[in-house]
């Protein structure tokens, strides 16, 4: 069984995410005391770690770091200010991903998932009959291939591998152009447009990629 330890001292946060993790049969432990974190995680060596930032006891960067040292144990930081994931992401604790409440605990057991899957070295994402094999660059839709560009194939396996999330058109060119050329909005729209036209031709009545208005695009 997966066992994730929850760093939180909001109590019933905690709780909630241990019920959430629970119907997904994640076993959990939680510690509400950052003084209580390394020893824990020594001894019983967990597969993931959500680690809150601000908590009583040592801090949660702190932790991360001194982690970091001895384990590259699955990290997910949790803030409760949005401007201080770019401070965490500058940096460069080590942590595998980053969330800020308030978050929907789906949410987060889908990060769980996603940063479980990549640290397990798995590179093939499978949801609602596609299967994307990211080391391959290959995908198909209910068993037949799909021919996508290499911008395509990489927008949608980011997003498939958080159904549900939305991801704003600036986190999907981040994602996609590296080189961090500029390039407008309106080339994410028009990506999308085109992926949506290849699914449809192989799956007419499916909708994978759906819009939010105002906000970005996610899938279903
Ligand atoms: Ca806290």
């Amino acid at each position: 069984m997966t066992m994730i330890l929850i760093v939180e001292d909001e109590q019933k946060l905690a709780e909630l995410l241990k019920d959430y993790l629970a119907q997904s049969s994640f076993d959990t432990t939680i510690l509400d005391n950052g003084n209580y974190v390394i020893p824990y995680v020594r001894e019983n060596k967990p597969d993931l770690v959500i680690l809150d930032l601000m908590l009583p006891g040592r801090d949660g960067m702190e932790i991360c770091k001194e982690i970091r040292t001895f384990s590259n144990l699955p990290i997910i930081m949790v803030t409760a200010r949005v401007e201080e994931i770019d401070r965490l992401l500058g940096l460069e604790l080590g942590a595998d991903d980053y969330v800020c409440k308030p978050f929907s605990p789906r949410e987060l057991v889908a990060r769980v998932k996603a940063v479980l899957r990549r640290a397990g070295g798995e590179t093939t994402i499978k949801a609602k009959g596609l299967v994307l094999d990211e080391a391959r660059y290959q995908a198909s839709l209910h068993c037949v291939d799909l021919e996508l560009t290499a911008v395509e194939f990489k927008l949608l396996s980011f997003m498939a591998a958080n159904p549900g999330r939305i991801y704003s058109r600036d986190q999907l060119m981040e994602r996609i152009y590296s080189d961090h050329r500029i390039v407008s909005d309106r080339t994410i729209d028009s990506h999308i447009k085109k992926l949506r036209k290849k699914i449809a031709e192989q799956s007419p009545d499916e909708e994978l990629i759906g819009s939010v208005y105002g906000v970005g695009y996610k899938f279903i």
